[in-house]
C-alpha cells in the first residue's frame, strides 16, 4: 500500500483526549492523488477491485482467529440516519464464514432492559472468543440520542439525582472501564463512526421516499431526529473526547460516498485482525503424534482396500480366464 493511503488510514482513528470538529472533518473523504485523477466510474470499479482484495484477506484473518478460539472482536458502528450502517455491515461481512460472525442491532430499551443498568443489554451480547461481534448501534446510545432527549432518561428506573456534566462523565467512564477490561481480556474493540454532510442525509432521506422500493426504510422519526442534527453532532463529538482511548480510539470514516466507507471498514478491520499475529493455532508434540498414527492409519485403509481392489480384479480375470479356457476345451 503506497506511503499516501497508509498516512490517509492511519489519520481516520482520533487522538484520545482530543476533541474534534466534525464540522471540520471532510465526509466526502480524501483521495490520494493517483485516484483523485478518476472519473467517478472508474473510482467505482477501483473501489470494488480494491474491497474484493480486502474481503479475501479478511476471510483468511477471520478464519485465524475462529482457530486460535483466544481473541474476539468487537466492531461498533455508530451514525446518523441512514448514514449507511447496513450496507456496510452487509459489504464488508459478506465475504466472511457466518459461523465466527454475529450482528447485533440495538433499537430503544425493552422494558426488561431497562431494568437493569445501561451496559447489561450489551454485554449479554458480546463476542464469544474466536468471533467477530458487531453492535449495529451500541451502548454509546446512551450517551448520544438520551444526551440529546434528556427525557429519556425518566423511562428507566435510575436512582434520583442529577442528570449534569458529572452523570454523563460517570457514563463515559464506565464505558472506557468496561471497554479497558475487554482488551485486557482479548477483544479487539474497533470503533466507527459514518460521518455524513447534513445535505447527503437529506439526499438519501429523499431518495427513500421516491422510490417504493425503498419506501420500507424511510421512517418519519428519521426526519424528526434530523432536526436535532446539531445537537447530535456535539453529543458525538463529547463522546469522541471522552471515549477515544488508546486501548479503543474511535475512527470517523467519510461516508458520503458509500464504497469509500465501505473499503475504509474493511481496511481497518482486516488490517486490525491481521495485526493480531495469530497465525495457525500450534498443536503439540503429543498431538502431532495423533496425527501422525491416525494419518498411517487412513493411509493403510486404502491401500488395502486398494489390495481388495486388485484381489478381486485379478479373481476376475482368473474366471474370465477359465470360462474362455472351458469354452475352448468344449469346442
Ligand atoms: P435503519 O438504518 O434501518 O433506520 P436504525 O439503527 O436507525 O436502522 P431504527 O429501528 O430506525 O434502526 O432505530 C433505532 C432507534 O433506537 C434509533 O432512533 C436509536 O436512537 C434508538 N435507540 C437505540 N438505542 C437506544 C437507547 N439506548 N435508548 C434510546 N433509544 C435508543
Ligand atoms: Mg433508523
Amino acid at each position: 500500500m503506497s506511503k499516501t493511503r497508509e498516512k490517509l488510514i492511519a489519520k481516520l482513528a482520533l487522538r484520545p483526549g482530543r476533541r474534534p470538529r466534525l464540522a471540520r472533518i471532510d465526509p466526502d473523504g480524501e483521495l490520494t492523488p493517483d485516484l483523485a485523477e478518476l472519473a467517478e466510474d472508474e473510482l467505482k470499479e477501483h473501489a470494488r477491485e480494491v474491497l474484493a482484495h480486502y474481503l479475501e484477506r479478511l476471510a483468511e484473518a477471520q478464519e485465524e482467529l475462529w482457530a486460535n478460539d483466544r481473541r474476539s472482536v468487537l466492531v461498533v458502528l455508530q451514525a446518523m440516519d441512514a448514514a449507511g450502517k447496513d450496507g456496510t455491515i452487509k459489504h464488508v461481512m459478506s465475504g466472511v464464514n457466518p459461523q465466527g460472525c454475529q450482528v447485533h442491532s440495538f433499537k430503544k430499551p425493552s422494558a426488561e432492559e431497562l431494568d437493569h443498568d445501561f451496559l447489561w443489554r450489551y454485554v449479554k451480547a458480546l463476542p464469544e472468543r474466536g468471533r467477530i461481534g458487531i453492535f449495529n448501534r451500541s451502548y454509546y446510545e446512551d450517551v448520544l440520542v438520551v444526551k440529546v432527549h434528556p427525557e429519556l432518561l425518566e423511562t428507566g428506573k435510575l436512582p434520583e439525582g442529577k442528570r449534569g456534566k458529572a452523570f454523563w462523565r460517570a457514563r463515559y467512564e464506565a464505558i472506557n472501564a468496561m471497554e479497558k477490561h475487554l482488551v485486557e481480556s482479548g477483544t479487539l474493540v474497533l470503533k466507527f463512526f459514518l460521518h455524513i454532510s447534513k445535505e447527503e442525509q437529506r439526499r438519501r432521506l429523499l431518495d427513500r421516499l421516491e422510490d417504493p422500493s425503498k419506501h420500507w426504510k424511510f421512517s418519519a422519526a428519521d426526519v424528526v431526529e434530523r432536526g436535532y442534527w446539531d445537537q447530535y453532532q456535539a453529543a458525538y463529538e463529547d463522546a469522541f473526547e471522552a471515549t477515544s482511548t488508546p486501548w479503543a480510539p474511535w475512527h470517523v470514516i467519510p461516508a458520503n460516498r458509500k464504497y469509500v466507507a465501505r473499503n475504509l471498514v474493511a481496511a481497518l478491520i482486516t488490517r486490525a485482525i491481521e495485526g493480531l499475529e495469530l497465525g495457525w493455532p500450534k498443536v503439540s508434540e503429543a498431538a502431532e503424534e495423533e496425527l501422525r498414527a491416525a494419518r498411517e492409519q487412513l493411509l493403510a485403509e486404502d491401500s488395502s482396500s486398494g489390495g481388495a481392489r486388485a484381489r478381486k480384479a485379478k479373481q476376475k480375470r482368473k474366471a474370465q480366464r477359465s470360462t474362455k479356457e472351458r469354452r475352448r476345451d468344449e469346442r
